[in-house]
């Protein structure tokens, strides 16, 4: 029997407000949607002081 990596079921993405579903195969914190949209501050920040 193989064993496929799975996330716990439920969870729910925590971009605010957002209230989408995550996929047991998805091992991101946000959905699809607000995944790409979820930047880290650092990043951010790294973009500003050009
Ligand atoms: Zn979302």
């Amino acid at each position: 029997m193989k064993k496929i990596k799975t996330s716990l079921k439920g969870r729910k993405c925590k971009f605010p407000l957002c209230k989408h579903i995550l996929s047991i195969y998805n091992h991101e914190l946000y959905c699809h949607v607000h995944l790409n949209q979820a930047v880290p501050e650092r990043h951010l920040a790294a973009a500003k002081s050009k």
